[in-house]
């Protein structure tokens, strides 16, 4: 695939090459769940491409993160979180080592369920 990073984790997911417990796929969106989940539900929601961050986001990119913005309800409910307004789920993107992220491959936490949750 172009834009990978063989030393990126998330790349490697999205390959194939480390199992992950997939949740969606398409031509530029992989999700799978988290393996230390917060919440019930805990899955992550990456681009197939490897960009690093949310600060490395471009005008070219506007269409893939709208996608993404757009898929996450819908697999937030495919998964089991409750509907809003009493369920919902929360959504996180850490940017930078200021931000909390660990791994440097853009991805969208997508947290729900019942309360309480191990974090947040
Ligand atoms: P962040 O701190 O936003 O960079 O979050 C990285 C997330 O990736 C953490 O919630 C980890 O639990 C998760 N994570 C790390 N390795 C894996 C893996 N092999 N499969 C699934 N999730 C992972
Ligand atoms: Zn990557």
């Amino acid at each position: 695939m172009s834009h990978h990073d063989p030393n990126c984790l998330f790349c490697k997911i999205v390959a194939g090459q480390i199992p992950s417990r997939k949740v969606y796929e398409d031509d530029d969106v992989f999700a799978f769940h988290d393996i230390h989940p917060w919440a019930p539900v805990h899955f992550l929601m990456v681009p197939k491409r490897h960009i690093a961050s949310m600060a490395q986001i471009g005008e070219a990119d506007q269409a893939l993160m709208g996608r993404m913005m757009v898929l996450a309800p819908r697999l937030a409910q495919q998964e089991g979180c409750n509907p809003y307004p009493e369920g919902g789920f929360r959504m996180v993107c850490n940017t930078g080592t200021e931000g909390g992220q660990e791994v440097h491959h853009l991805h969208w936490h997508v947290m729900g369920g019942p309360r309480p949750w191990l974090r947040g």
